[in-house]
């Protein structure tokens, strides 16, 4: 492809409001640009390399037996009264109405719509299993739309769904597809850990997230390279008292009591926060049919919730008069331990059990990076990670409320049991930037690379360069490269600032040598560079 025809438009200054080497390189290299917040166009080069993002994506969920089909991205609100999500999904479903005033959402996640589609035709066991899955545009209203394509408002996602005659069933797809994430991410060259994941609100399923290790991941990870052992730190959050006088957070005190028969035992089993609010939940026993929202510290009952109304709760909606004491005492907790973001290295465990009418008594413990992980087969390490997909359990939830229903061998009528599974395409994307940039711009991995080789005639008045450049343009392409080639009259400064803020893998310099048949290969990623005849350039090409 020649680059004067192309549509590039690269910057040569960093846009202002780019927080993130992605946003940043991928708004400067013509790959993006910003239409509103959270909210961007795609260029030719930004949208060739989602293509081959979404081409690995298709041969591996392929690969599993799942379908592909594409849904609506709008959807009647009339679904998500069925599921109870229209009321508790909060603002970050895009909401609109039509010329008739008739309620509509922008799909933020196709549940609803998957389980109307199939409630009436997956209607036996006979026509169990079945995974279904699309690529396509997202709308969520998120409260802060930023790092560019990392947290947009508009974004490509791939979102499976399947159906199951039973649990062992679901579990064996669950893998299935955990195990095409696994060849996805590698093949997208990315370095990633696959964590275990906040299910607590939801009922104690499996869930799994895979997190793109990056130092502006907005989540933190445990893990440990001798174990198997990884899981995300959100998993849980509360509220942690420091202690005032040491300055240092060694108590936490649980100032309210649980509610409810004094024989019962209570567990917790999860915490969510924002900055303001917070949100604690426990439950009786392992199979959580049951969840309690309370109160920790100053903070008052906020209500009980049933167990599916848990799942969709929305965090910003707590009622107003449940603040937190100050700032100081908002700590992040995840998959049970404390995080203070005071101080990185500090984690606490929490364990939380209680005998009614007993105050719950707190077990904590400060652990720091090194030490060892929970199976005990490692040390920990702490990271941060990027959330590029998620795959989860889902269970009989959506087919439950939404009436979606098989008949067994037995003749029985009962619920499909459900799994669901994302992936973040234009977030992959951006990650996988994250991960492959230095100063000067992008480094490609060659399966994502927009362009293979660029070849670069340095002066396109000289005959010897243009056409010795046009010539390897044409031979590389034949042997299936994909090539760019920059015929543009602009000086070398130029063409070589260009080519590294778009970063290609491998650039070949025609220059003041060619009329002697001999050109400058350099490796994007390395650095290296050296001086080859032609004739062995395919030679080191392969
Ligand atoms: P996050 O915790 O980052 O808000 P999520 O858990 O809400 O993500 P899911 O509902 O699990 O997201 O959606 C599946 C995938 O879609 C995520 O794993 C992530 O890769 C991607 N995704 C979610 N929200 C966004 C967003 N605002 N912009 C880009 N990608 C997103
Ligand atoms: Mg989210
Ligand atoms: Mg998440
Ligand atoms: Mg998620």
């Amino acid at each position: 492809m020649k680059q004067s025809k192309l549509f590039i438009p690269t910057l040569k200054e960093t846009p202002a409001d780019a927080e993130s080497a992605s946003h940043q390189f991928l708004v400067r290299g013509g790959f993006i640009r910003q239409i509103a917040a959270g909210i961007y166009s795609y260029l030719p080069l930004g949208n060739k390399v989602l293509q081959k993002i979404e081409t690995i994506i298709r041969e591996e969920m392929n690969h599993t037996g799942a379908q592909e089909l594409l849904m609506p991205a709008i959807q009647p609100a009339e679904l998500w009264h069925e599921s109870g999500r229209w009321n508790v999904y909060g603002p970050e479903l895009m909401r609109l109405k039509d010329r008739h005033g008739r309620d509509f959402a922008l799909g933020a996640t196709h549940e609803e719509l998957i389980t109307s589609l199939i409630r009436d035709e997956l209607n036996s066991y006979k026509k169990l299993p079945m995974t279904l899955y699309q690529i396509q545009t997202k709308y969520r209203d998120e409260k802060r739309p930023r790092f560019g394509l990392l947290r947009g408002r508009e974004f490509i996602m791939k979102d499976a769904y399947s159906f199951h005659a039973s649990q062992e069933d679901l579990d064996q797809t669950y893998k299935d597809i955990y195990d095409a994430y696994i060849r996805i991410f590698d093949r997208c060259g990315l370095k990633y850990r696959a964590v275990i994941a906040d299910s607590g609100a939801i009922g104690g399923k499996d869930t799994h997230e895979f997190q793109a290790l990056a130092d502006i991941g907005e989540d933190t990870i445990a893990y440990s390279d001798e174990s198997s052992y990884a899981a995300n730190l959100e998993m849980a959050e509360v509220i942690f008292q420091e202690n005032k006088q040491s300055g240092t957070p060694d108590t936490m005190q649980v100032m309210d009591h649980f509610e409810g028969e004094p024989e019962r035992k209570l567990k917790l089993v999860g915490f969510k926060s924002d900055d303001q609010n917070i949100l604690v939940l426990a439950c009786d026993d392992d199979e959580i049919n049951e969840v309690k929202v309370k109160n920790f510290l100053k903070l008052r009952t906020i209500e009980t919730l049933e167990h599916n109304e848990v799942e969709n709760y929305d965090i910003q909606q707590l009622p107003e008069d449940v603040t937190l004491l100050s700032d100081q005492s908002v700590k992040n907790v995840v998959n049970g331990y404390l995080y203070n973001a005071s101080n990185k290295s500090t984690y606490v465990n929490i364990n939380i059990e209680c005998d009614f009418p007993e105050v719950p008594c707190v077990d904590l413990r400060v652990i720091k990076e090194g030490d060892l992980s929970p199976d005990k087969k490692g040390k920990i390490k702490f990271a941060r990670g990027i959330e590029i997909g998620q795959v989860f359990k889902l269970g009989e939830v959506y087919s439950k409320s939404m009436g979606a229903s098989f008949l067994d061998e037995q003749g029985k009528s009962k619920p499909i049991i459900m799994g669901c599974y994302g992936i973040g395409v234009s977030r992959t994307l951006s990650a996988v930037v994250e991960q492959y940039h230095d100063d000067r711009g992008l480094c490609w991995p060659v399966a994502l690379a927009p362009f293979h080789i660029h070849v670069i005639p340095v002066n396109v008045k000289n005959n010897d360069q243009l056409s010795l450049a046009t010539l390897l343009h044409e031979q590389l392409s034949a042997k299936g490269w994909d090539v760019l080639i920059d015929d543009r009259q602009e000086r070398a400064g130029v063409k070589f600032a260009d080519s590294d803020l778009i970063g290609c893998p491998i650039r070949i310099t025609v220059g003041k040598k060619a009329s002697e048949g001999i050109v400058e290969v350099k490796i994007r990623q390395t650095g290296e560079q050296l001086e080859l005849q032609v004739e062995s350039l395919e030679q080191f090409i392969y």
